[in-house]
């Protein structure tokens, strides 16, 4: 007589119908999927509110160097700062380093919605946006094209993540810096992204 299983007389329950089988492990574990399932959506929903809903203010800074692109700065505050990474989410480029005057860079901080380290201010970097513009604004004015792609990003930051203009801040303004430079003019970009803001909502 054959004893083994393959060939036994007595049917094996579980295997006999796939189905019946998931339907019995489902009930059995229930409890537990439930539990599971229910963990998933709640680490989803508090990922997308962390990276979608999470931020509240606009940084500008300067360079305060007219030379570089963001792989330049990243290079930089990694080896000089040693932080993970470039400090800024996004940076406009003055045509240093085989970018055009305007252009605007977004960084790997932006790409994974991660926190900055623009600023001393722990609150500002965790809910900041950080924005970066080439140049050094203490000695010389801000390009026109550089200009118009700052005024640009801010209402598109702004628009999107519901940050009002009065949110969108200079660096001195949270800290004793001459940051983005006394020819950068943080009031007349508020009104300019608040105007535009206006004409999109007509
Ligand atoms: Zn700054």
């Amino acid at each position: 007589m054959d004893f083994s299983r393959k060939n036994s007389t007595f049917p094996n329950r579980r295997n006999l119908d796939g189905r019946k089988t998931f339907r019995s492990f489902f009930i059995r574990f229930r409890k537990y999927i439930f539990f599971a399932f229910a963990v998933l959506i709640l680490f989803l929903s508090i990922q997308y509110i962390w990276k979608e809903k999470r931020f509240r203010y606009i940084v500008i800074h300067h360079t305060a160097s007219d030379i570089g692109n963001l792989a330049y700065y990243r290079r930089l505050h990694m080896k000089e700062r040693g932080w993970p990474d470039i400090a800024y989410h996004f940076l406009v480029n003055n045509g240093s380093y085989n970018t055009a005057m305007g252009q605007i860079e977004q960084s790997n901080l932006w790409d994974n919605k991660s926190i900055n380290y623009s600023t001393k201010v722990s609150y500002v970097n965790y809910f900041g946006i950080a924005v970066a513009i080439v140049g050094n604004f203490e000695r010389h004015s801000v390009p026109a094209l550089q200009w118009e792609s700052i005024v640009n990003l801010t209402t598109m930051l702004s628009q999107e993540y519901g940050i009002p203009p009065e949110r969108i801040i200079a660096h001195r303004e949270l800290w004793e810096t001459a940051c983005p430079g006394k020819n950068f003019d943080i009031v007349k970009l508020r009104s300019e992204v608040r105007k535009n803001l206006e004409s999109v909502s007509q």
